[in-house]
C-alpha cells in the first residue's frame, strides 16, 4: 500500500487559516473536519498512530468535499486535493469504498461503457479530427445533458467530438484508484490528440493535472473572442470547486456572462454546491445542508438563470431548485452562449 508524498504531508504548518474556507467545518465547528484536522488525521495514519480502520479516518475521509477552497487561502501551498487522492487510495479499498461510488466507477471504466451511456441520448457526434480540437462529450453529461455538447458545437464547428473518446477518469481519481484515473486521462488524450476542450470544471481540472495545462480549455476559457446573445436575463453563476480552486478559471465565465445580460455575483457562488463529484450520492444529508443555504441565496437573488459549468452542480441545483418549485432556470453557460435558451424559457 502506497504511503503520502512526504513533501505533500510535511507542508502544513498547522496554522488554521483555511479553517473558514471550509464548508464542512462551517457545517460542524470541529477541528476533526477541518483541513488542518484532516492533515492531522493523514499524519497519524501516516505514522501508524491510527489504525486504517479507525472511524475517524473512515468518517472524515468521506465527510470531506474535496472542494479544494482550503487550497485557496493556505500560505505554505498545501495541495490538499492531491493529499486527498492518496489518503483515499489508501482508505477506501475494498469494501471500504461506499457501494454507490464502486457502481459509478465501473460504469465509466472502459469506453464501450461510457459510450453505451449515451447511446440513446442526441449528444453532439462527429468523426475525430487527426490533430484536434476537440470537444470531450464526457461520461454523466453525455447521458444527463446531451443538449450541453450540441450547445458548444453549435458555438464552435471546429470542434470533433467522436463517441468513442471514453472517461478523463477525475470520478476514479477521486474516489480511491489514482493511478486508474491518470491511466484514463491519459489514455483520453491519444484518443482525442490536440487541444480538447471540455464543458465540466472537474474534468478540466483533471485532464490539466495529467495531460499539461497547455492541451486543455474548459469551454469559458476557449469562448473569449465570440458572438454571444443578449438574453436581457438577470444571471448568475455557481462556480465549478476545481475550475476555480484547481486551475483559477473563475473570472472567464464571468466576463462572458456580463455580454450576455445583467450579472449578479451570488455571495457563495466559489463555494461548493454539494454536489461534489458522488458527494451527494455518498453523503445526501451533509449534501443537501450544504445545498439549502445556498438555494436561500438563488431565490433571493430575484434572477431568471443561473448559469453552471460543470454537470455535477447543474444536478444538484436543477434538483435542489425544482423541490422548491422556483421559477429560477439551470442551464450550462454553453447553452445561453449558443443562444440555445430562448425566451420563453424564461
Ligand atoms: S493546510 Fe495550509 S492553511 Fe491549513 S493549517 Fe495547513 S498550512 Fe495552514
Ligand atoms: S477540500 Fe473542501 S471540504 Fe475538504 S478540507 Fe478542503 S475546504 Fe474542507
Amino acid at each position: 500500500m502506497n504511503g503520502f508524498t512526504p513533501e505533500l504531508l510535511d507542508r502544513c504548518i498547522s496554522c488554521g487559516f483555511c479553517l473558514p474556507a471550509c464548508p464542512t467545518y462551517a457545517l460542524t465547528k470541529d477541528e476533526t473536519s477541518s483541513p488542518r484536522g484532516r492533515i492531522t488525521l493523514m499524519r497519524a495514519l501516516e505514522e501508524g498512530t491510527l489504525p486504517g480502520n479507525d472511524l475517524r479516518l473512515q468518517e472524515e475521509s468521506s465527510f470531506c468535499l474535496g472542494c479544494r477552497a482550503c487550497e485557496t487561502v493556505c500560505p505554505a501551498g498545501v495541495q490538499y486535493g492531491a493529499l486527498l487522492e492518496e489518503w483515499r487510495d489508501r482508505q477506501w479499498q475494498g469494501t471500504r469504498r461506499p457501494l454507490i461510488v464502486w457502481l459509478l466507477m465501473s460504469a465509466v471504466n472502459s469506453p464501450w461503457r461510457v459510450r453505451l451511456l449515451g447511446l440513446f441520448r442526441r449528444h453532439a457526434r462527429t468523426r475525430p479530427s487527426p490533430s484536434g480540437p476537440h470537444l470531450m462529450l464526457g461520461c454523466f453529461e453525455r447521458a444527463l445533458y446531451p443538449e450541453v455538447s450540441r450547445a458548444a458545437r453549435r458555438l464552435h464547428p471546429e470542434l470533433a467530438a467522436p463517441a468513442a473518446q471514453g472517461c478523463c477518469g477525475a470520478l476514479h481519481a477521486h474516489n480511491g484508484d489514482s493511478a486508474r484515473g491518470r491511466q484514463m486521462a491519459a489514455e483520453l488524450g491519444e484518443r482525442l490528440p490536440g487541444t480538447i476542450v471540455t464543458t465540466s470544471g472537474g474534468c478540466a481540472a483533471h485532464l490539466a493535472d495529467v495531460l499539461g495545462r497547455d492541451r486543455v480549455k474548459e469551454i469559458s476559457e476557449y469562448s473569449t473572442g465570440e458572438d454571444l446573445p443578449e438574453t436581457g436575463a438577470r444571471i448568475a453563476l455557481q462556480d465549478s470547486c476545481h475550475l476555480r480552486n484547481g486551475l483559477g478559471v473563475w473570472r472567464e465565465p464571468r466576463a462572458l456572462l456580463e455580454r450576455m445580460g445583467e450579472y449578479v455575483e451570488l455571495p457563495s457562488a466559489g463555494s461548493c454546491c454539494g454536489a461534489a463529484g458522488s458527494y451527494a450520492l455518498v453523503r445526501p444529508r451533509d449534501s443537501a445542508r450544504i445545498l439549502d443555504a445556498k438555494l436561500d441565496e438563488i431565490e433571493a437573488a430575484g434572477i431568471d438563470y443561473l448559469a453552471v459549468v460543470n454537470p455535477g452542480c447543474h444536478r444538484q441545483l436543477e434538483q435542489g431548485l425544482r423541490r422548491r418549485k422556483s421559477s429560477v432556470r439551470v442551464v450550462h453557460l454553453a447553452e445561453l452562449a449558443a443562444g440555445a435558451v430562448r425566451p420563453a424559457d424564461r
